[in-house]
């Protein structure tokens, strides 16, 4: 006979991660309704194994002896150990740690590690569904749903992705005006039991690879624009949603065989009159905190950036130095000038990056009040460092990319494909005429031309350069949030001192 105390729930912390392996079957499981090319294909299609390889990495890290203490962390809900993908930021700390997580994986696939849209569109919703119950003096109960959808998904290691841009059809007209009342994703309908909505999210990484979809508002909003104020979660298989994908793999190799291989994909986000049941919904009329949500999402996202880019910047050095051996001009002073740009922009952005942890506190800023508490209590990174450090990144993407094609020469761009290297007449003389760098294998130098194609050459090279330009935010959204966030107006009262227009105001000499 079972004793009462047998019978009660286990209630002891335990290790909620998942293995690759139970990640991706459970994927398996889910409905279709992933578009390719005109055909519904399976998440576990060909196509979407590189993306996979990547996703799994983060699944791997938590096991990884090296990497385990970094990509864990312990749930403030349950004190279970958790994926840190799944963590909500408590303090500086934990801030550091998504930096230098996002670092080192990002370094492991050579690429974006695709599961920091999750960790930053929980941490924005956490906070923003807290305020808007205070706001509505408890008669919604958001922050509760929040709390028990963030339980289920920590507990259960799921992926979730972050639905934010609309197509916003004419650009310069407000949701409430624009003539399609759709451009914008908004509540049709308000039910007894649920919200239906209806709209379209654009380039949402590895929507199709997610467990878990969280759709936020894009941008401020006015009090008549009450409807498009909606933040919710969804199952990437939810009924009515459909995906249209966009697949970006690197270029496939038979015989060249690469260290990692990976990809990623990005989704055209239907909602074709979904229902969602009020336990999913985080926010539905609250603009202001729905424009604050927005805002919260791309200063989390910002953030991360200064995690991925750095590791980007990692990869495009060695590229950079590694070109310059093998054409054998690593020593001359313009190939030095272009490596100490590729480690400013790198190193900036990280460092940036870092004081937006350090300086990270439970508030927000709001115009005209400066700095506020902002949500229950958690960790949020300092403004107008994620957002310089990004803008710094952002804009740099084109200019990487310019070095990287005036140290290759034009190689890059008539390289022999693989399948010709390989053919038994033209290898010897194809291995000979490739060969540039006496001190390295020919087998190698091709290797490494090939991945410097990837990167810099290729239909791969598109869409990375635009994600690593445009993600989290244009830089002129980031020059917006800069300009309007700084206190220039201390900068005044500096340069009035020193001209002798002006007392000096308290706090301009030590502010930061
Ligand atoms: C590869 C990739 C991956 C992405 N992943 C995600 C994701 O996972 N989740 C997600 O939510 N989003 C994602 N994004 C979207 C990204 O955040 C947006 O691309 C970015 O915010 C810019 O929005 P947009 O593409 O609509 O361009 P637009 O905002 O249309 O910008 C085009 C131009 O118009 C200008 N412009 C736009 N509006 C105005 C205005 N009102 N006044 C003056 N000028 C204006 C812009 O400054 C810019 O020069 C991704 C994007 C890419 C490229």
């Amino acid at each position: 006979m079972k004793t009462k105390t047998a019978e009660k729930i286990d209630t002891k912390p335990k290790a909620c991660m998942r293995t690759r392996e139970q990640y991706i079957e459970g994927l398996r499981t889910m409905r279709r309704n992933l578009y390719y090319r005109g055909r519904l294909i399976d998440r576990d299609d060909e196509l979407q194994m590189p993306t996979l390889n990547v996703m799994g990495t983060t699944f791997d890290a938590a096991f990884d002896p090296e990497l385990k203490d970094l990509c864990t962390a312990t749930s403030h809900l349950t004190g279970n150990t958790i994926n840190r993908f799944c963590h909500i930021h408590q303090n500086t700390d934990d801030l550091h740690r998504k930096q230098n997580m996002t670092r080192a994986l990002c370094r492991k696939v050579g690429f974006c590690i695709q599961r920091c849209m999750g960790i930053d569109a929980t941490n924005a919703v956490n906070a923003a569904s807290y305020e808007a119950d205070k706001l509505n003096n408890g008669n919604t109960e958001y922050h509760k749903n929040f709390i028990k959808w963030l339980t289920n998904f920590q507990n259960n290691d799921l992926v979730g992705c972050c639905a934010q841009t609309d197509i916003k059809g004419e650009r310069l007209k407000r949701p409430i005006e624009q003539t399609d009342p759709d451009m914008y994703l908004h509540v049709v309908e308000r039910k007894s039991d649920g919200i239906v909505v209806r709209g379209c999210k654009l380039h949402i990484s590895e929507a199709s690879i997610a467990d878990e979809i969280l759709v936020v508002p894009t941008r401020a909003l006015g009090p008549d624009e009450k409807d498009y104020a909606v933040a919710f979660a969804v199952p990437a298989d939810h009924e009515g949603v459909k995906q249209v994908l966009s697949i970006h793999n690197f270029r496939p190799r038979e015989h060249f065989k690469k260290g990692f291989s990976g990809g990623y994909t990005d989704s055209y986000l239907i909602f074709d009159d979904v229902f969602v049941p009020w336990d999913r919904v985080f926010l539905c009329g609250e603009n202001d905190h729905g424009g604050m949500c927005a805002l919260l999402f791309a200063l989390f996202h910002r953030h991360s950036y200064s995690g991925c880019k750095p590791a980007i910047g990692d990869v495009m050095t060695g590229l950079a130095s590694l070109a310059a051996k093998h054409n054998g001009i690593r020593k001359t002073g313009h190939i030095r000038e272009m490596l100490a740009e590729f480690i400013k922009i790198t190193e900036l952005g990280y460092a940036a990056g870092y004081t937006a942890s350090a300086m990270g506190k439970p508030e927000v800023y709001v115009p005209g009040l400066g700095s506020v508490p902002y949500g229950p209590g958690s960790c949020i990174p300092n403004s107008i460092y994620a957002n310089v450090g990004r803008c710094l990144t952002g804009e740099a993407v084109f200019e990487e990319q310019e070095m990287l094609c005036s140290i290759a020469g034009g190689l890059p761009a008539t390289f022999p494909n693989e399948a010709d290297i390989m053919n038994p007449e033209l290898r010897p003389l194809l291995e000979k005429y490739l060969n540039r760098n006496p001190g390295a294998s020919v087998e190698d130098q091709i290797k490494f031309w090939m991945l410097y194609i990837d990167y810099s050459c290729s239909g791969f090279t598109g869409p990375m350069n635009y994600g690593n330009y445009h993600g989290g935010g244009s830089p002129i959204m980031e020059q917006i949030a800069i300009t309007s966030q700084y206190d220039i107006k201390l900068r005044e009262n500096l340069v009035n001192y020193i001209a002798g227009v002006e007392e000096l105001k308290p706090g301009t000499l030590t502010k930061i």
